[in-house]
């Protein structure tokens, strides 16, 4: 089984190589990744499967299965959405190309699968929570592991990623003529510069792995008048998400009403996707690294000198079994996600490589979740609170 599933990855090389480039050739946004989905659907199409587009109520999702209906189950999820201005700096190409493949194989295997594999097409992860939405709607029930893959500038097992919240702060202040008549109003602009003043100074007193990161979004109607209204737009992370929750969150809304009241403004707080901290199911990272080790790629169980970020893969892993490994696309510190570099390595020869042997390893450990209970039995176990 383990040579049939590499020999059917093998036999796409080029058919993959095809969707990774088009697909990073039309970067699209989250949830309008119309071009993507439908490439995908295509694909799995003319490979025999049925795909429903639209899947659980979101236009740009993607599901297909193969296998019977009964026993065990495991999802190779596919992430295909890119960024603004920078395209495809976060891979996510090669994120689809890879569960592409993986299913492509396991599909020329289906009358010998001992249980139903599942592909599924997971929009909108940079600032969307697409998963979130998948979750929400059922989407996961009943599966006994999801898997996924990352490109990185390194190969590491299982990484952490950080809980993450974003919020809007929209301050409202007085206009007025800022030369003619600056005591008549009340700058909204310097509520949002307060507002980072403020949690700049309180970064002397976060734990280790917080971030806070903002942009402002609005500094100001014209040159010649006081703002009227200003805004910024934050994203507040953590290790554990009860931190987040408990600690960083109330004290930035703290800064956000201090600063209002400091500045005789009115500050509007709109909350939006919250992402869960990622818990890795060791036990199938640790298989899909053998599969990898045996295709000959080189990689870590896990790097505390990585940096980390965030995904709603996490919020899948709260749920069901998951791993997220990733895989390095470039040299360790030649590029970072999120870089223009990046983006290039994501149509690299190496980059496509990467995605065809992670579509390998993706197959073998979909294989084995639904043919080795004992692995199972283990993912459940480690699963568990
Ligand atoms: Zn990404």
């Amino acid at each position: 089984m383990k040579q049939r599933l590499i020999a059917a990855v093998d036999g796409q090389r080029e058919r993959l190589g095809g969707v990774a480039r088009a697909i990073h050739a039309h970067p699209e946004l989250r949830f309008e990744e119309r071009f993507a989905a439908g490439l995908l659907a295509d694909e799995l199409e003319a490979a025999g499967l049925t795909v429903t587009r639209g899947a659980h109520g979101l236009e740009t999702a993607l599901r297909a299965e193969i296998g019977p209906r009964t026993g065990p189950s495991v999802a190779i999820l596919a992430e295909y959405d890119a960024l603004p201005e920078i395209g495809h700096a976060c891979g996510h190409n090669l994120i689809a190309t890879g569960a592409l493949g993986a299913m492509l194989a396991l599909a020329k295997v289906e009358h010998d699968l001992p249980g139903r594999v599942v592909f599924l097409g997971t929009p909108a992860e940079e600032g969307g929570g697409g998963k979130i939405r998948l979750l929400e709607a059922g989407a996961f029930a009943g599966l006994d592991a999801a898997m996924m893959f990352h490109p990185f500038d390194r190969s590491v097992l299982w990484q952490g990623a950080l809980a993450m919240q974003r919020v809007d702060f929209i301050f409202h202040g007085r206009p007025s003529h800022a030369a003619a008549a600056p005591w008549e109003g009340d700058s909204a602009l310097r509520g949002v510069i307060q507002l980072f003043n403020l949690i700049d100074s309180a970064r002397v007193h976060l734990r280790d792995g917080a971030r806070i990161h903002g942009i402002i979004t609005d500094g100001g109607q014209a040159v010649n008048i006081i703002p009227e209204r200003a805004s910024a737009a934050f994203s507040v992370r953590a290790e554990a998400a009860s931190y987040l929750e408990s600690v960083l969150m109330p004290m930035v809304l703290r800064c956000a009403e201090a600063a209002a009241s400091a500045t005789n403004t009115r500050v509007e707080i709109q909350l939006g996707q919250g992402y869960k901290d990622m818990r890795n199911n060791h036990p199938l990272a640790r298989r899909f690294g053998e599969h990898l080790a045996a295709l000959g790629v080189p990689f870590v169980e896990h790097d505390p000198t990585s940096g980390l970020g965030s995904t709603d893969m996490g919020d899948v892993s709260h749920a069901v079994p998951a791993i997220h490994p990733y895989l390095a696309i470039c040299d360790t510190g030649a590029a970072m996600c999120h870089q223009h570099a990046f983006a290039e390595h994501a149509a690299s020869d190496r980059g496509l490589a990467v995605a065809v042997a992670a579509a390998k390893a993706m197959a073998l450990t979909a294989f084995d979740v639904i043919s080795d209970g004992d692995l199972r039995s283990e993912a459940h176990r480690a699963f568990a609170p």
